[in-house]
This record gives structure tokens, sequence and C-alpha cells, in this order.
């Protein structure tokens, strides 16, 4: 059906990812049916045309950590300037007061920041389930906003009272977590190509459950064939808990419990030591790069120049308003780039590769061989930034300028073929609508 096919032309560039990671000046994308349908020079349509001069084309950036729900609690005063496990008991009391309408709408309002900044495809990681709130809340978020989703069920079930972090009213029953795990595998994932949702199980942390949960978690997970996702080695008191809780460092202990392999992947991972790089690259495991947050909340720089090296399969991640507090995918892009020159020097990482990292790495890491890159078969994922603005103006490489100078706001945003994003607006939903829900809520926690 010729009708269904819209075709992006005349680009600046598209950014194609594919094997060669070839860049087409003067280039087009044509999509079709909900997939790419030809990538190329001078193609032709009869259906709809979106022009693109001054634009560049990437595929969709692919987000792999988040805490959607978290939008309601950014820059809160106790928050701001607390180390990771201080951070945690200001805000757990917070969380506590949620219910489904706050999930729903802190949801919608994160995934619309997502795709204002080219953002097509995000896992989100949600562990706590306070006053009836659930995962289906956030899955109705993302079919509304349109974002292809992999939200995943998490859980916390070590409280207060077990020597745990999080309040005991904010912790569930193992039994009943499974029960739920079973549940949201059999109501919502979709493991077809193409599919617009992927659950995966995702115990909160090592130090938020039982060692019985990550094993169990990893054995159901298996039988359903779905994937698994937690934190790991975030940062110094990380490692000092399980060096002294588990008697190992965290990658061992992940091993043994069977989080290690290519259907796993781990938030942040910046204490990663060389043998857990090595373990990691060699099982296939995947890695969620967040480094706003590590900078936030001063956990440390990931190695991400040595885990490129070694295999280690690496996306990117914004991780929870709460400690970003900002949900700019393509800014995490360039924050990523910027840390590993912190590190290791100016030519540590390169635009292209964070790019590539921003878009295939991410799918990679979330198991989306059909997302990442446009060519002929792949989803009809695309981002397209206009290069024309203030932020660009002079720049002499439009795609090396998409992240040495901006835009930080998509123009178009297509997700399945679908258009999410139009001149820089939200399409799917009333933007303005929800921000003011958004904020009504969050006046209300703060009491
Ligand atoms: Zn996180």
């Amino acid at each position: 059906m010729p009708d269904d096919e819209i075709l992006i032309r005349g680009a600046a560039a598209v950014v194609t990812m594919d094997g060669a990671r070839r860049e087409i000046a003067g280039g087009d994308v044509l999509l079709r049916g909900g997939v790419v349908a030809a990538v190329g020079q001078g193609l032709a349509t009869t259906g709809e045309v979106v022009e693109a001069a001054g634009c560049v084309v990437t595929p969709g950036l692919v987000n792999t950590h988040h805490h959607l729900y978290q939008t309601l609690t950014r820059a809160v005063p106790g928050g701001q300037d607390a180390l990771l496990f201080g951070w945690l008991k200001t805000l757990y009391p917070i969380w506590g007061r949620f219910g489904p309408e706050e999930m729903f709408v802190s949801a919608q309002v994160g995934l619309a920041e997502l795709a204002l900044s080219g953002c097509s495809l995000t896992s989100d990681h949600l562990y706590l389930f306070p006053n009836g709130a659930r995962l289906d809340d956030t899955i109705a978020a993302a079919e509304e906003v349109g974002l292809r989703f992999h939200p995943t069920r998490g859980a916390m079930s070590i409280g207060e009272s077990d020597g745990g972090l999080p309040p005991d009213a904010l912790v569930e029953r193992e039994a009943a977590i499974l029960e739920d795990c079973i549940r949201v595998v059999d109501a919502f994932h979709d493991a077809r190509e193409g599919a617009m949702v992927r659950v995966g199980l995702a115990p909160c942390s090592p130090f938020s459950v039982s060692r019985e949960l990550m094993r169990d978690a990893a054995v159901l997970a298996r039988d359903k064939g779905v994937m698994l996702h937690t934190h790991l080695a975030e940062n110094d008191e990380d490692i000092a808990y399980s060096l002294a809780q588990f008697g190992c460092r965290p990658g061992q202990y992940a091993e043994e419990l069977g989080w290690t392999g290519a259907d796993v992947w781990h938030a942040h991972c910046v204490k990663l030591d060389g043998s857990e790089i090595e373990l990691f690259g060699r099982s296939g495991t995947g890695v969620a790069h967040c480094p706003c947050s590590n900078c936030r909340l001063g956990s440390g720089i990931a190695p991400v120049r040595a885990m490129r090296d070694a295999g280690v399969k690496v996306g990117l991640g914004v991780d929870g308003s709460a400690s970003n507090d900002a949900g700019n995918l393509v800014g995490e892009a360039r924050q990523a780039m910027l840390l590993q020159r912190v590190a290791r020097g100016a030519d540590a990482m390169g635009v292209r590769e964070a790019l590539e990292i921003a878009t295939l790495g991410g799918a990679r890491v979330l198991g989306r061989d059909d997302c990442g890159s446009l060519e002929p078969g792949k989803r009809a994922d695309v981002a397209i930034w206009d290069m024309r603005g203030v932020e660009a103006a002079g720049s002499w490489d439009p795609v090396g300028a998409l992240l040495l100078c901006g835009p930080s706001r998509v123009r178009h945003l297509f997700v399945e073929g679908r258009q999410v994003v139009r001149d820089g607006a939200m399409v799917t939903i009333d933007l303005p609508r929800v921000v003011e829900r958004q904020n009504r809520l969050a006046a209300r926690l703060m009491g």
C-alpha cells in the first residue's frame, strides 16, 4: 500500500548504523508498514513526504535504564546532594505515598521527555508498588505516548526490619513478587519481531532482595524467555556491601546466581574490575551506562572504553529522574562521550561511537535485532534532528555537530512508522495537560 509510505527526503546526512556505518549525504529513508523499506538517494513515493533538508537522520535512540515514576520526585531538597544510600532513604517515604495515578502520569511525563530527546525505545525499572500501583499503569502510559517499551517488573523484599534499606511498607513477599512476575509476562510480553512491549524481570539490586529471589527470578526469566535486569556495582558502597555480605565482588555474585548472559543487562557497572569486564564480554552480558546519574550521585566514571574494547555490549540510560534529574537521551550521549574523555583523554570516545552506543548499542543490550539501525527490514524508528538552529550554526560536520553542539530536542520522531513528535512537539498526547496534572500530583506529595 503506497499510501502507508512515508519518505524522509534530502537529509544533510542519514546515519544508518548499518554494518559499514554508512552516512549518506543528501540521503532519503523510505518507511512502509512499520519498517524501513529503503535507504539511499533519490527515492520516490506516492505517500507522505517529510522534507529533511538541513537535518541529520538517525535511528531512534534507545534508553536502557530508567525509573519513570521518579519524574515526580525531581530536585527534592533532601536528596539533591546526598550519596546513593542517603538519597534512597530520603526518597523512600515519598515514593511510599504513590499509587496508580502517580505511576501513570509520571510515566507519561518521563516518556514524553525521552521522545522529545529522540528516544524511540525505552526500558523502565519499576520496583515498588505501593497503594495498588502496578506495572500495568506504566504500560498504559507507554501505549498512549507511543514509544516502544520494555518495562521490567522490579522488586524489593528486604525491609528495614530485616537489615535492608527500604521501609517495610515498600517491600513485598517473595512469593507474591514471583506470582506477579508471571502475571505481567503472560499479560504483556510480546516476543515477536516488531514488538511494542517486552517485559523483563528486575529485582531492584542485590542489596534489596534475597539470594533466593535473585536465583528464582533468573530461573523464571529463562523459563519464560524474557530478559533480566538489575543495578550492579554502582559505587564504592555497593562493592563494600557485596564483599561484606556475600564475600565476593558483584560480578561473581551475579555469575553464581545465573545473572550473566546475553539475556541479562546490568545498570551502572561503574566499579567493575578487569576480570568482571572480561566476564561480561565473554558471556554477552549487557551494561546500561548512566553517565549523568553517575555524575549526579558522585558514583564515579564507568570504564566504558575498557568495556567496549573487551566486547561488552553497552547502551545508555538516563536513569531515574530523581538521580539525573533530567531525562534527555541525546544529552546523555554527549555526557557519555565527555565523561570518557575526562578519564582517558580527548581521543577516548568520538561522536560517532557515542551515537552508536545510543542507538545500535542500546538495541543490542535490549535484545532487539530489529531496532537500532536504518536498514531495509528494520523497524521504522527514526529521529530527525534539525541542524539549522542557533546551537549548530557554523558547524562543518552535521553528524559531529549533533553531539558537540546540539540540538537537544528532536524535530520529528517516528516509532514503528507512526509520528510521535512533529516539529518539536508531542502529537500523541496533550503534553501541557499532562505536565499540569503532574505538577498537581507533585504539590499534593509535598503536602
Ligand atoms: Zn537506576
